[in-house]
């Protein structure tokens, strides 16, 4: 019974691993067969603000990042497979299970799955920032600094990492059938402890974080802010360039200590009223409450998720069928966050689709609040500064994209401006 039970499970998730990777492949060849096919041409609308030298080194870069995302996809595939179906977790099970016992085994087990895959991803990375950045000119990292950001993120992992992890694993054990409510409320917590704590805290040990001191655009940024009606606890000029030459603004924190914060190499490419409309559609996604809406989002999918858990935990086959026959709370966890994404896969254009209604919300708030002109030339700096691509494949588009297509952003900015 459970066999037969563990075999569907196996066809079950082969079968949704092999959609996932038809489809990825399949969007992955449009979006480059697309983007080379309008390589030679800059779209009519764009045709006086972007010369063809920097449209076609977008169509290079963004071919490079698609193709170089296929090989990520055939890795990903061969790990996932060797954890599941090629006894990779067994084996890790059977080692620790000999050595350790309770939370000690639990954590181990967790830690050396962790450490594999960041092993496994770390010449990916390198070959991502020191040879695709570095042949597009974006990289400014040293490898000295890729070493140092390594072990500070290793070391953050561990000191923050372990005792929830313990927690965690701590109220699997205790609770009871109704565990997964518990170390849903915990994990909230945890989450908004670490959007509290993380401006002030953490950010701090990756950049330098200077008071903006260019006194025109702050009286020119705190008139907006007024309009607006913002509060915020200061604006901030972080060091972005030590690392990549792509530029972005951001809000972080909550409540009081909510802070404005310019990359640098922002603030160097746009000019005054360029950095206001920037601003302004970040302000947008504040005030339509997009960030709130999105953590009560991600809280509410959690408990789901963890529900779910809840009852796949006390299964065996889902053990059997991801090819572990042993059960426990450590293992659960695992082959549930290894497996889950496979499945929520296909829910990918539902979440891109919401965030692009949000960004045109934004859009429309900066429209109204500063200028849309300048938002639009804005726009074309950044896509031309991060090499996006203005043709991409549209179904490509409709399916990941976080960001609606630029073509579509400034068409909707210039009627709005009209
Ligand atoms: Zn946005």
């Amino acid at each position: 019974m459970a066999n037969t039970a563990a075999s569907t499970f196996s066809l079950v998730f082969a079968l949704a691993l092999g959609l996932m990777i038809a489809l990825r492949v399949w969007l992955a060849l449009r979006q480059i067969r697309h983007v080379q096919a309008h390589r030679n041409t800059v779209p009519q609308q764009f045709a006086d603000r972007v010369e063809l030298a920097a449209h076609q080194k977008a169509a290079d870069y963004s071919t490079v990042r698609t193709r170089f995302g296929l090989i990520l996809l055939a890795v990903e595939t061969l790990v996932l497979l060797t954890y599941t179906f090629g006894g990779g977790l067994q084996a890790l099970h059977e080692f620790w299970t000999a050595r350790l016992d309770g939370l000690y085994y639990g954590v181990a087990l967790i830690f050396s799955v962790t450490l594999i895959s960041s092993l496994i991803d770390l010449p990916f990375s390198l070959y991502t920032q020191f040879v695709i950045e570095e042949r597009f000119g974006f990289n400014r990292m040293t490898l000295k600094l890729f070493c140092l950001d390594l072990i500070k993120q290793t070391a953050l992992g561990l000191v923050i990492g372990t005792p929830v992890l313990l927690a965690v694993l701590w109220l699997m054990a205790q609770m009871g059938s109704l565990w997964w409510l518990y170390v849903w409320l915990f994990w909230c917590g945890f989450n908004l402890l670490i959007l509290f704590v993380y401006p002030t805290w953490i950010a701090p040990l990756f950049n330098k974080f200077t008071p903006l001191d260019d006194a025109p655009l702050k009286a020119r940024i705190e008139a907006l802010l007024a309009r607006c009606g913002f509060a915020t606890s200061g604006l901030f000029v972080m060091d972005g360039s030590k690392r990549s030459a792509h530029g972005n603004a951001y809000f972080t924190g909550f409540g009081k200590t909510k802070r404005i914060v310019f990359f640098d190499t922002l603030l160097g490419r746009l000019q005054p009223a360029e950095v206001e409309a920037v601003l302004a559609h970040e302000l947008g996604h504040f005030k339509h409450r997009h960030v709130i809406k999105r953590i009560a989002m991600i809280f509410a999918l959690s408990l789901g998720f963890l529900a779910l858990l809840g009852q796949l935990m006390t299964v065996a086959w889902f053990y059997l069928g991801l090819g572990v026959s042993a059960q426990g709370t450590a293992l659960a966890l695992i082959l549930f966050f290894q497996v889950v994404p496979v499945f929520t896969f296909l829910f990918t254009p539902l979440m891109s689709g919401l965030s692009r209604r949000h960004e045109f919300e934004a859009d429309r708030y900066a429209a109204v609040h500063a200028s849309a002109e300048a938002l639009v030339q804005a726009l074309v700096k950044l896509y031309e500064d991060n090499a996006a691509t203005l043709t991409p494949d549209p179904v490509h588009s409709l399916f990941y994209d976080s960001h609606p297509p630029a073509a579509l952003r400034i068409s909707r900015l210039a009627a709005s401006s009209s």
